[in-house]
């Protein structure tokens, strides 16, 4: 996939993870993060569910205990989307998710341990045609066991993540393992676009991309952006999570959004909306959250709506000339407003009416 504004894509191999691929000539895709216990069945397949829903197309838990790897079968048959199994410090637990059934495994390679018990996790992963993902987060590198403070410039830090992940791609490769995923994250921009960068110099490993703890969702989001979108211009990037404070299901709105503006991937319908001012008389913002809620939370609504452009305008003194190039929208008066579809005034409706008329309009469309 491409557009004007970024690079030529970069060439990378191609990861099967479940009925997804992740690089070759993929589209980059979405992941989020359950923020459930793994333990807890329903309140896991629920949140994945509405992930699903929402547009993810591959989902990671958490695994902190035998007791959650134990579930991931049960979680996996509940589901429709590839699970991949996030796995720290104890390799025991990797080798059970691949016995469950996951399409992924992520090890951090800081603090998974020896050689021969990533060589364990990769023989499992081997036998069951499961894919790693090599996740190097730069606050746990294994260079801080022994320099905890390192004075490092963020290139330093940058070349110093790149070395982890060759290291441990250098382990999985001698044992003929191929089927490998890297991510390279920090909790800021600097650092992570630097490593990225230097490691699509090095490899043709597909990247999942992503800046760690980013942070609330404003500051997470703008944070995210920066980063991932200045990587994917550059062609660099094969699969993306937001990392957000927030609900996973807005993580996946994030990450959309991104590719969507990129002119990556389509999702959803082009909400314009003014933003507002003392000429105002209708509540836009409440029209807006409602029509987001209902369109994000509703796949076939979500999927029916990608292309339209749909304009929410205040007034009728800018609203009806700035909502001419949408689709079709409403520009507001006092508690009514003019419906507009491809710049014809169409007909007057009641402003609490405004919200069913377009989701209406949605479902009659194409
Ligand atoms: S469309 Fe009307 S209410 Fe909205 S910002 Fe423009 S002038 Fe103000």
């Amino acid at each position: 996939m491409g557009c004007a504004c970024h690079d030529k894509p970069r060439k990378t191999r191609k990861v099967k993870v479940g009925r997804f691929s992740i690089g070759g000539s993929s589209p980059v895709s979405v992941q989020s993060m359950c923020n459930t216990d793994t333990r807890d069945l329903k309140a896991t397949v629920d949140q994945i569910r509405r992930l699903e829903d929402a547009g993810c197309e591959i989902v990671r838990v958490a695994v902190p205990d035998m007791e959650a790897a134990l579930n991931l079968g049960r979680i996996k048959r509940a589901i429709s989307i590839p699970l991949v199994a996030d796995i720290h410090f104890d390799w025991r637990l990797a080798v059970e998710a691949v016995r469950q059934g996951v399409d992924k495994v992520r090890i951090n390679p800081g603090n998974i341990g020896e050689k021969d018990k990533v060589r364990e996790v990769v023989k499992a992963c081997k036998a069951a045609g499961v894919p790693i993902r090599i996740g190097v987060n730069a606050g746990s590198l294994k260079a801080l066991k022994e320099n905890q403070k390192p004075r490092w410039t963020p290139y330093e830090w940058a070349r110093q993540m790149v070395k982890e992940a060759l290291d441990q791609v250098r382990v999985l490769e001698r044992l003929e393992f191929r089927d490998i995923v890297v991510s390279l994250k920090a909790d800021d921009i600097e650092r992570t676009v630097m490593a990225n960068t230097l490691f699509a110099a090095k490899s043709d490993i597909p990247l999942h991309l992503g800046v760690t703890e980013a942070g609330s969702f404003l500051a997470g989001t703008v944070k995210s952006s920066l980063g991932i979108g200045l990587l994917l211009s550059q062609g660099i990037g094969d699969t993306v999570r937001v990392s957000l404070t927030e609900d996973p299901a807005m993580q996946v709105r994030a990450a959309y959004e991104i590719l969507k503006s990129l002119g990556l991937r389509q999702y959803g319908p082009d909400l314009v909306s003014c933003p507002t001012c003392g000429r105002c008389q209708v509540n836009v913002g409440k029209v807006i959250h409602e029509l987001e809620d209902r369109i994000y939370s509703d796949r076939q609504l979500r999927l029916k709506s990608e292309g339209l452009k749909i304009a929410v305008m205040g007034c009728v003194v800018n609203g009806p000339g700035e909502a001419r190039s949408a689709d079709f929208g409403v520009a507001g008066g006092k508690g009514r407003g003019i419906w507009i579809e491809k710049g014809k005034q169409i007909k007057v409706i009641k402003e609490s009416e405004w919200v069913n008329e377009v989701i209406r309009k949605i479902r009659n469309s194409k």
